[in-house]
């Protein structure tokens, strides 16, 4: 068996901001039993990744690897793994190398009371990949701490279809390319996330079952809502590679639904909304429902003539800005839903107490937890082939995929939103 080199190619993020490298950096170790190192096959670059690119990370940022969104093959195992594991995450005993995996963009421990409730986002021992804590995956390698709670196993679909009864997993992994399998470590998990948390607030429960406000046990005909003020509105606002996986899982889950309903997506950039629109297009079978994609001034026009004024049921933040606030609070009807899933940093919130107060407004704010979002993600990942399968074509989420080498170029070219998502190879 050949040596694997001592080093290996990654790029690297130095202070303060917009400062990204491509060097040569010791291959990662096992530092830990439970650790794992991964090969990389394709690492995303991600929205978020500009955060830290612009120098609106934690003010004691130092050099690191970014990137959080991979997949690969495993090549070495902690003493963790193996066939003496027993009482542990089910991986802990299965795990090979060699094995093809995918990884949520933060590590959880699969063995406290956060990861068993599913909330594996704020698993105590979780870690974020690509911050100064943790190296992330624009590398060749990267090392995973916690890999029996937070992998994947592509190469043994068993070890986790039992979390999607109704699908034939084996069968539709064998379809789907692993450029479109990395949308699975974060952005189509957040945006079915955003989706989820915005469908299933108790403040939308009178409109889908069409009775009055309060929620409660029991029926009577006394308080059934008429059918038009059963029309759902939504706003999204952000039509970066995030913000397209929410409208596509936002659409999906209403055509489900069956209610009527209209969604405006929202972007700063004309050629984001021509794509938005281009992809709705797309999208068969999308129920009873209106989408249109404006600028943040027209959209207010817009919903103000959808609603009469009122306002929508629920509005998606998928920026992290506080400018993306202030739009989804003015879009926003009174009783209405904020989910906000963009990240945000130390700006000062754009409302105060009363303004909330005044509108009865509810706000979800926060990291997606990944792991837990995986499955209904893989749903959507597998139906919506047509958006989320392709690379480089006027519908495909996907824009390029590139060698690390042009790594400055495309954080630069991301960052002005000259190019959509893009993955990089690092053995190009
Ligand atoms: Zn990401
Ligand atoms: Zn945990």
């Amino acid at each position: 068996m050949a040596q694997e080199p001592p080093t290996q190619k990654a790029v690297r993020w130095y202070p303060p901001s917009y400062d990204i490298r491509v060097e040569s950096v010791p291959i990662p170790e096992i530092t830990e039993p439970d650790d794992v190192i991964v090969k990389i096959k394709l690492a995303g670059l991600c929205g978020s990744d500009l955060h830290a690119y612009r120098g609106d990370g934690d003010d004691d940022m130092t050099p690191h690897i970014p990137g959080h969104e991979f997949i690969g093959e495993v090549v070495k195992l902690g003493s963790s793994f193996g066939e003496h594991a027993t009482g542990r995450p089910g991986l802990y005993s299965s795990l090979k190398i060699g094995d093809k995996v995918v990884s949520p963009f933060t590590t959880n421990c699969g063995e406290c009371r956060a990861c068993r409730l599913g909330i594996t986002c704020r698993c105590p021992q979780g870690t974020l990949f690509g911050c100064p804590a943790l190296d992330g995956a624009q590398a060749q390698y990267v090392r995973v701490p916690k890999a029996g709670g937070t992998l994947f196993n592509l190469s043994d679909p068993k070890s986790w279809s039992d979390l999607l009864p109704n699908a034939n997993v084996a069968e539709a992994l064998s379809t789907i390319s692993d450029s479109s399998l990395l949308l699975l470590a974060d952005i189509l998990p957040t945006g079915v996330f955003a989706v989820a948390q915005a469908l299933n607030h108790p403040k939308l429960v009178p409109i889908l079952t069409g009775v009055a406000w309060p929620p409660r046990e029991g029926s009577t005909t006394a308080n059934t809502i008429p059918s038009e003020d059963r029309t759902l509105t939504f706003a999204i606002i952000g039509l970066g590679p995030v913000g397209i996986c929410a409208s596509v899982a936002l659409v999906d889950r209403l055509a489900a639904i069956g209610l009527p309903y209209r969604i405006v997506a929202i972007d700063t950039y004309a050629a984001r909304r021509e794509n938005m629109e281009k992809i709705f297009g797309q999208i068969s079978n999308h129920g009873n429902g209106e989408f249109v994609a404006r600028s943040p001034e027209e959209a207010r026009t817009t919903v103000k003539e959808w609603t009469s004024g009122s306002g929508c049921n629920a509005v998606l933040e998928v920026v992290g800005h506080p400018s993306a606030l202030t739009l989804a609070y003015d879009l926003v009807q009174p009783f209405g839903i904020i989910t906000s899933v963009g990240v945000h940093g130390k700006p000062q919130l754009p409302f105060n107490g009363g303004n909330l107060y005044d509108k009865n407004v509810s706000f979800d704010f926060g990291r997606c937890p990944a792991r837990a979002m995986f499955p209904m993600a893989f749903e959507l990942l597998v139906k919506r082939q047509d958006v989320f399968g392709q690379v480089g074509t006027p519908t495909s989420l996907v824009d390029r995929i590139v060698s690390v080498d042009q790594a400055a170029e495309m954080y630069r070219a991301f960052d002005k939103r000259e190019v959509g998502k893009v993955l990089f190879d690092p053995w190009e």
